[in-house]
Parts: structure tokens; C-alpha cells; sequence
């Protein structure tokens, strides 16, 4: 599938911090509670920490209690496939313009999607909305 944003891993490497690299290029995952976004509650626009496409809305995050930010549904499209690692079956969501990994959604979210896209705070970058 063609990428919009398509870069070298030497590039990624030295254009994101390690841990955006780790999650974002590597599908790694942050230890829960320690992102910078799980708590967050302004209003404004999450979008992609690798490229800058808008992902999430504020109006769509709630509190899970799992320590990473959720939402209930993404704010267009997102990239989702399926991810048999770890031994588990589960959805990874990924950015569709640079194919960075997001996360993961799984289907305990809140009505009415019942949806919860579970992403990890280094993949995202909080735009507040003014
Ligand atoms: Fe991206």
C-alpha cells in the first residue's frame, strides 16, 4: 500500500525521540500510567507524533483507567490489521499516512461504539484547540 509519508529508518531515528521510536517504528508499547497523555482532558486534536495527521479528538477520549489514552473512535481513518504477537489476538491500529503503530482497539469502549482505541501517548502529539 502506498504511504504518504514514507522515510528511511535512519531518518524516523533521527527525527523522533527514542521512545516515539520504539512505539512508532518498533510497534513497542509505553509502560501504562507513564505517557504524557493518559490523564489529559483539554480540548484539542491528537494527531500523529510521525507525520501530523490528525487521529483523535478530545470530545472522544475518556477515561479507561488502563493508563494509556483512549478513545472511543478515531476522528477519520485509521489503519487497523491484525496482530497475533505476544501470544494474544488483538487489532493494532496504525497512522495511515506513515504506518506508524498506534496502539490497539479492542471492543470493551463506551456506547455507542463500544469501541476502545487504546493508543499510546508517544505516538500521539496534543494540539490544543484555542
Ligand atoms: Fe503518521
Amino acid at each position: 500500500m502506498g504511504r504518504k509519508v514514507v522515510k528511511s529508518e535512519e531518518e524516523w531515528r533521527k527525527e523522533l525521540d527514542p521512545e516515539q521510536y520504539r512505539v512508532l517504528r518498533r510497534k513497542g508499547t509505553e509502560a501504562p500510567f507513564t505517557g504524557r497523555y493518559h490523564g489529559s482532558r483539554d480540548p484539542g486534536t491528537y494527531v500523529c507524533a510521525g507525520c501530523g495527521r490528525e487521529l483523535f479528538l478530545s470530545e472522544d477520549k475518556f477515561d479507561s483507567g488502563c493508563g494509556w489514552p483512549s478513545f472511543s473512535r478515531p476522528a477519520g481513518e485509521v489503519e487497523e490489521q491484525e496482530d497475533l504477537s505476544h501470544g494474544m489476538a488483538r487489532t493494532e491500529v496504525l497512522c495511515p499516512d506513515c504506518g506508524g503503530h498506534l496502539g490497539h482497539v479492542f471492543d470493551d469502549g463506551p456506547r455507542p461504539t463500544g469501541l476502545r482505541y487504546c493508543i499510546n501517548s508517544a505516538s500521539l502529539r496534543f494540539k490544543p484547540r484555542k
